[in-house]
């Protein structure tokens, strides 16, 4: 459920027209809804009611100050990749000790930077980070609280792009080889192992996977603990899968999930931390687009939309599906015919949609794509010299730009010439 809905015959983000945003910022730009992000992220935290747990909101899916606040509030921790992340969720307010540092190629440099302004643990990905983490904070004094993130290899059953709990993936160390991992770290000065970290993929559709990936979680901690590690934290990842195509998906709830959880692991009395980051964010954000032109090609028609792969790279990078609807809603007995939904970036790549059955739209008409909130902006560039896409926070009937358009100026200035040119 979210709050992009049709009222009136015109399509609303909670108490705002859609075409009332587009009139003052534009087109394309992205709409957050802040009541869809506030109850996803309860449904996650009420789902491990009961547990001591912490719900790290992965903001590498949306990273936007205003977006993090508006989570922050609402007693989110956050999961960070780079070392950028981790001074975005500081400059939004989060405490040290509610950042969780993942990613397999942390640098020294960031590592610094986070043992300096405070985290909660680092999930270590390897032998040579652990080593370099170990000496960073020995070097700083400091004692540097670790999980050690464990490949479980499981078929997330998702895109190869985007599933990381197979042996043959770049992410964690293989479960097989976990206790002389830990055994090596509880010998190094400097760490403290406190927990164990595993995350399978993204948007997986079905619970089977975390369920074999959390039982092997179970039965490590047991064994950790007989070798004499204080295993007390469980970090099991993110990944939970959004309906994308209203008309036939149906994803696990956040609800079952969270039974899933207490199931498996519960038992063990650990304190439990959850990364979901596509889940809160996806389906609280729209992209916004106008069509420019109604294009007639040989055997198929082409929308060609003024929003582009550099807004939006997911249906390039993915082969993702993002239903894409008209702002005026279109009458019952509208006509439905197929459209190619293009962007104007000069690639063939540039394609939202193929044969995708619409109903009428004209040259000026706005369009939005749904469920992009989650790894949308964060992934938009440049490319073609179309300036970064907006952002736009929707609360109730106010709304606000939460990350401006740049002039052309702006964007063209941002190159400096040598000297010699
Ligand atoms: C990407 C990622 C997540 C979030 O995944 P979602 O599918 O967006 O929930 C969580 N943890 C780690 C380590 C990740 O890399």
């Amino acid at each position: 459920m979210d709050h992009f809905l049709y009222r009136d015959g015109a399509l609303y983000a909670e108490d705002v027209p859609v075409a009332e945003i587009a009139a003052a910022v534009g087109t394309p730009f992205y709409v957050y809804s802040t009541a869809t992000l506030v109850r996803h992220f309860r449904l996650f935290d009420e789902a491990l009611e009961g547990m001591d747990h912490l719900v790290c909101y992965a903001m590498k899916a949306a990273s936007n100050q205003a977006i993090l606040k508006t989570l922050a509030a609402e007693g989110a921790g956050m999961d960070v990749v780079s070392g950028g992340e981790y001074r975005r969720a500081r400059a939004a307010g989060v405490p040290g000790d509610r950042i969780v540092f993942s990613g397999v190629g942390k640098t020294a440099e960031e590592i610094r930077t986070a043992l300096e302004g405070g985290i909660r643990q680092f999930n270590v990905e390897s032998e040579p980070e652990m080593e370099v983490l170990s000496a960073v904070a020995s070097q700083m004094g400091k004692t540097a609280p670790i999980t050690i993130r464990v490949n479980p290899d499981v078929d997330a059953k998702t895109h190869a792009k985007i599933a990381t709990g197979k042996s043959e993936n770049k992410f964690g160390i293989p479960i097989s080889r976990a206790r002389e991992v830990y055994a090596m770290a509880a010998a190094l000065p400097g760490i403290e192992v406190i927990g164990i970290d595993v995350h399978i993929g993204s948007q997986l559709t079905e619970l089977e996977p975390f369920e074999l990936a959390y039982q092997k979680v179970a039965e490590l901690t047991e064994t950790l603990r007989a070798d004499g590690h204080d295993i007390r934290r469980l970090d099991l990842g993110g990944g939970l899968g959004i309906p994308y195509a209203r008309s036939n998906e149906a994803p696990p709830l956040p609800v079952d999930y969270g039974a899933l959880i207490k199931r498996t692991v519960g038992h063990l009395g650990c304190e439990i931390e959850i990364e979901p980051g596509r889940l809160i964010v996806g389906n609280a954000g729209i992209l916004v687009s106008e069509v420019i032109y109604v294009k007639s090609g040989e055997g198929r028609d082409f929308l060609i939309l003024d929003g582009a792969m550099n807004d939006l790279i997911r249906p390039a990078m993915y082969e993702a599906y993002h239903d894409i609807i008209p702002v005026i809603e279109p009458a019952p007995a509208a006509e439905q015919a197929p459209f190619d939904i293009v962007g104007p970036v000069c690639e063939t790549g540039d394609t939202f949609a193929r044969q995708r059955m619409m109903p009428p739209l004209s040259a000026g008409d706005l369009v939005a794509f749904r469920s992009a909130g989650a790894y949308g902006a964060v992934m938009a560039s440049e490319y073609n010299s179309r300036p970064l896409v907006p952002e736009v926070l929707v609360n109730g009937d106010q709304f606000a730009v939460i990350r401006p358009r740049p002039t052309f100026d702006e964007m063209i200035n941002r190159d400096t010439i040598p000297e010699w040119l």
